[in-house]
């Protein structure tokens, strides 16, 4: 039986756990690191599963068919792979999206009881209550509606929140008012969440024209990737008080560099790239499914649309 490789770019501590669970979740196949496979296996690896790998080291296996990550977000891959990659399947986990949803409702909470606003008070020790607004008397605005920004919405909704969605082509999700005009939500959610993938369409969206389109006093969650925001055009709403407060777990840079003004903005919230990590049990599960489907009927799940960038 041909191997399956294992290539990834992950501290060894990390490759041994994740080599673990895959070969607990597949035990009759033979799950392999790269650098366990000599050039004559390498020869016969036909499918490789990926985190985060040097385009060197896939390189190795001139055979591959295709590759399956360990990550929902491919951005990178695809764009390090370029156009001769082979078919990538990226994961799509029911788990992740129930602990995306999860995120973007307690940061959500978090903006609705203006938690940013009482931490500042009780630091400067003022006694100052806040009006209280309702979930439903709160917009929220998905941009971006594949399967986390969908489970994001419907868990927002369930929380009695107004939800509205953007995406690139119309959805209909019960409770969601989903469309695809991106200025109609801008300018009528209180709290912005992006989970868009990045692609070179959304590469700077929320640039300094589309953060003049966002509510004035409207908050900011991006929970997908760095460059979907403009950091300037960002900072500079913030400091007009034109935004009341951002959430940000991805950066252009990460880990986020010690000189970052974003670190101690006191409108800004950091966090270290946490808000859906991916479960390895049921990752594995869902990668050893695929390519057992794979090796059985010949079946390759749905790939990355290379062209569309996700
Ligand atoms: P997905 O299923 O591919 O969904 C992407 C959504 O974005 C779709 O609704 C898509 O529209 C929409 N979209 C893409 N390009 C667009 C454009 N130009 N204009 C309007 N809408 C556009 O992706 P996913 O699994 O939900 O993941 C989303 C992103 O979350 C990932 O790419 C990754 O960057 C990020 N992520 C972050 C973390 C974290 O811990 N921070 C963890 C996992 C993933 P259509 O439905 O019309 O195609």
């Amino acid at each position: 039986m041909t191997p399956i490789a294992f290539v990834n770019r992950l501290p060894a501590e990390a490759e041994t756990q994740w080599l673990a669970s895959l070969r607990a979740a597949m035990p009759e196949l033979s799950v392999l690191a790269l650098r366990e496979l000599d050039v004559q296996a390498r020869a016969g690896v036909e499918v490789a599963i990926v985190a985060n790998p040097y385009p060197a080291d896939l390189a190795l296996l001139p055979n591959l068919k295709w590759v399956h990550s360990t990550w929902a977000g491919v951005e990178r891959l695809v764009a390090e792979l370029g156009g001769d990659a082979p078919p990538i399947v990226r994961l799509v986990d029911p788990e992740l999206a129930r602990t995306m949803a999860e995120a973007v409702l307690a940061w959500t909470y978090y903006l609705q009881r203006d938690m940013p606003a009482y931490a500042a008070s009780q630091k400067a020790r003022r006694w100052e209550p806040r009006p209280y607004r309702r979930p439903d008397e709160t917009v929220v605005g998905l941009l971006g509606l594949g399967a986390l920004g969908a489970a994001a919405a419907r868990r927002l909704s369930e929380a009695g929140f107004r939800v509205m969605g953007w995406s690139r082509s119309p959805k209909a999700i019960r409770g969601v008012d989903a469309g695809t005009d991106l200025r109609h939500v801008l300018s009528a959610a209180d709290i912005v969440v992006c989970l868009t993938p990045l692609t070179p369409q959304t590469r700077g969206l929320l640039n300094e024209e589309r953060v003049g389109w966002m509510k004035p006093g409207a908050a900011l969650i991006n929970f997908a990737r760095g460059p979907i925001i403009e950091t300037q055009a960002l900072l500079a709403a913030l400091d007009r008080r034109r935004l009341s407060h951002a959430v940000l777990d991805v950066f252009d840079e990460e880990p986020l560099p010690a000189e970052s003004l974003l670190w101690t903005h006191p409108g800004v919230t950091v966090l270290p790239h946490i808000s859906a990590v991916t479960d390895r049990r049921t990752a594995s599960a869902i990668v050893a499914d695929n390519i057992r489907r794979w090796l059985a009927q010949g079946v390759l799940p749905q790939s990355v649309d290379l062209v569309r960038g996700y």
